[in-house]
């Protein structure tokens, strides 16, 4: 599901390397600065001012062009007020008066810094920051401050992990992931998704499911990949969630963005010899080491459901958000990372039944297995 003109936010500068390279088409100006107020309402815990940051944004970067006039703010949809009023700061002046304060926020700036750690959430940044701590080396510094695992090992591998992902790295990942589970199962099935799979060309992550084409046998499976990754030493870092998923259960009525599946996230060691073509292993120039590490989401979805997680942990974020909207309000079904219950037939979807074409947006999706990519 490509979005046109998409790009990976997370962390510092990221962005800007992303542009020099000729990767943003449209408004990364605009799309940039209303990401950031929506991070600033996150941090503020203002729900409905951060949606609204975040809707304007999306629909920016589903425009076929950049936004030069303000003619053309008028007549698009779902903006808010306050998007609007920064969107038209920034065409009349070239600048906003509102986002140069929040940028130069001491607090915005600290807690943008530490949730660009893995492991660490906008509670714990803000714990941190009231203690008086500003930078990475305080909080390593600091005696009193007990990381936990997920957070010693973002830590460790900061460097490496807030460097964006590029395609031919997803793509060695995906070798070398396939390579170890065919090892166990060869008719295990495993599929990119994320950002990749809806075209990006960098992510801050990759993202994967893997599943078995008969119910029920995969598992087990997802602890013997991972057992099978730390024999062959590429296992840096492993958080596993056992699943929680409940059959019986009918989707849930509320947004929520975590699932009840199996599912690990890890740290990989990706090798430059397994790297293949221009992009290359990301890593800085005169960077020595042949290696880098990179954060990998796995999922285990039971075949049934494979169509539906598929959707769900493809994204994005936003996407998703509406869809399960449009699901309810439009179709009066439910939808989420597990089932599409129509609720005037009073049944479940089944997986194999699943097909969403949005010919407005051309958007199309038919969750065939063993699909390439
Ligand atoms: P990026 O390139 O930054 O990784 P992305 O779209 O791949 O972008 P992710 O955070 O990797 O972002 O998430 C991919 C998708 O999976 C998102 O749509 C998100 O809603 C979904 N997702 C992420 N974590 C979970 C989770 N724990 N449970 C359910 N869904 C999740
Ligand atoms: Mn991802
Ligand atoms: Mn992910």
């Amino acid at each position: 599901l490509p979005q046109r003109g998409e790009r990976w936010m997370g962390g510092r500068g990221r962005g800007e390397r992303e542009r020099e390279r000729g990767i943003v088409c449209s408004d990364p100006c605009l799309t940039d600065v209303l990401e950031e107020l929506a991070e600033n309402s996150e941090f503020n815990e203002s729900k409905g001012p951060c949606l609204a940051f975040r809707r304007a944004a999306s629909v920016l970067k589903s425009l076929p062009s950049a936004v030069h006039c303000l003619g053309a703010i008028q007549s698009l949809p779902c903006l808010g007020e306050h998007s609007k009023a920064v969107m038209e700061e920034i065409l009349i002046f070239g600048r906003s008066f509102k986002v140069e304060e929040v940028q130069s926020d001491e607090r915005y700036q600290a807690l943008k810094l530490f949730t660009s750690v893995f492991g660490v959430g906008p509670k714990t940044a803000e714990k941190w920051y009231r203690r008086g701590l500003r930078s990475l080396k305080e909080i390593l510094a600091e005696p009193n401050i007990q990381l936990n695992r997920m957070q010693r090992a973002g830590f460790l591998y900061y460097r490496d992990i807030s460097k964006a992902v590029c395609k031919a790295e997803a793509k060695a990942l995906r070798s070398i992931i396939e390579e170890t589970a065919h090892w166990i199962a060869p008719e295990s099935i495993l599929a990119l998704t994320g950002g990749f799979r809806r075209g990006k060309e960098y992510g801050h992550d990759v993202d994967f499911l893997l599943t078995m084409p008969e119910m029920g046998k995969e598992e087990g499976l997802l602890l013997c990949v991972i057992e099978r990754l730390r024999d062959q030493g590429i296992l840096l870092y492993c958080e596993h969630q056992g699943s929680t998923f409940d059959m019986s259960k009918l989707p849930s009525r509320r947004f929520e963005a975590m699932d009840h599946f199996e599912k690990c996230f890890l740290i990989l060691r990706l090798e430059e010899g397994q790297v293949e073509g221009d992009g290359g292993l990301q890593k800085d120039p005169g960077e020595s080491r042949g290696w880098r590490a990179v954060r990998v989401d796995l999922v285990a979805p039971p075949v049934d459901r494979y169509a539906f997680a598929l959707l769900g942990w493809t994204g994005s974020r936003q996407f998703e958000r509406d869809l399960r909207r449009f699901a309810k309000k439009e179709r009066g079904m439910c939808l989420d990372n597990h089932a599409l219950y129509d609720k005037t037939k009073v049944l479940c979807v089944p997986s194999d039944r699943v097909q969403l074409i949005i010919q407005g947006a051309n958007i199309c999706f038919r969750p065939v297995l063993c699909q390439q990519w």
